[in-house]
């Protein structure tokens, strides 16, 4: 060995491995085939995480996640549920387990609009956003934590909206559905809480992506102090912090909003 190789064989030795925030931990992101599911798939693997990456039907939109994630280094699988149903919640879980056999992180992202105003509303507009985007996230919950439970560790990490905070005229369904998941947070924040699970909502504003393409902008971006839109990699930027060790260990029970400002309370 010459002097140059012998420098460099002792930097490396020297050098400490970066170790990525997620490293080998598993995920399970719902809804995560395009939009901000997507971007936090994405941002998870970028951090070392192993994704399962649920969606409903778009299955060439979920390998195409997968492959986003394998072309960055990453790992992650597509795996078909639709969160609603608790029997394909239960085949999402036994996925995941027979795959890495364990869960560290859920992010309930899946999510639906049936927006008209109250008097139009009819039974199967409340009950088709109430059963995805609220009961989805009770029956999801409720499986990853009976894994967690026996881990001691785990992040679970809610997508609500600012329209649980303030309402919002044309979704009453909605609004109802994103309060709901910001009473549960808290509520299993403080169950879980005794065995190292956290639980925190994260409550988005006005984000770019499929659900709100074609509202009209200008009637929206008089509400929000930053003007303009946000971006799914912001909203994913928050959720790759909550899910990390040690640094957000010590949050649970909030509700966090990516909003431009909308909402200060
Ligand atoms: P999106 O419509 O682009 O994506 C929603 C995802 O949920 C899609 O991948 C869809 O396939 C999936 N999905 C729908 N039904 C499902 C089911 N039954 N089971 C599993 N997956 C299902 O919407 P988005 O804007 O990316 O929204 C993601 C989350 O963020 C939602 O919970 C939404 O309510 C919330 N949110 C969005 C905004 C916004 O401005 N875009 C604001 C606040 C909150």
């Amino acid at each position: 060995m010459n002097g140059v190789d012998l420098i460099e064989d002792t930097l490396m030795s020297e050098a400490p491995m970066a170790t990525k925030r997620l490293q080998d931990q598993v995920a399970i992101v719902t809804g995560a085939s395009r939009g901000i599911g997507r971007a936090i798939a994405r941002q998870l693997a970028a951090e070392g995480a192993i994704v399962g990456v649920n969606y409903a039907s778009s299955s060439a939109a979920a390998d195409a996640v997968v492959a986003e994630i394998a072309d960055m280094g990453g790992q992650a699988i597509a795996i078909q549920a639709d969160v609603s149903q608790s029997d394909q919640v239960d085949a999402l879980f036994s996925t995941v387990m027979e795959q890495w056999s364990r869960v560290d992180i859920l992010v309930n992202n899946a999510g639906i609009t049936r927006d008209t105003l109250l008097l139009r509303m009819k039974p199967e507009d409340w009950h088709a956003v109430i059963d995805l985007n609220l009961s989805g996230v009770f029956l999801c919950t409720k499986a990853a934590s009976k894994i967690m439970l026996k881990q001691r560790s785990g992040r679970i990490i809610n997508i609500s909206s600012v329209v649980g905070e303030m309402g919002n005229a044309g979704q009453a369904n909605y609004s109802a559905a994103k309060a709901g998941v910001i009473g549960f947070t808290k509520a299993v924040a403080k169950e879980l809480a005794p065995r190292g699970i956290t639980v925190n909502a994260v409550a988005p504003g006005f984000i770019a992506t499929d659900m709100t393409h074609g509202i009209a902008a200008d009637d929206i971006l008089k509400f929000i102090p930053l003007g303009r839109y946000g971006e799914p990699d912001e909203v994913a930027g928050l959720v790759q912090f909550l899910a990390s060790s040690p640094a957000a260990a010590y949050i649970t029970g909030q509700v966090i909003n990516v909003d431009g400002g909308m909402v200060m309370a």
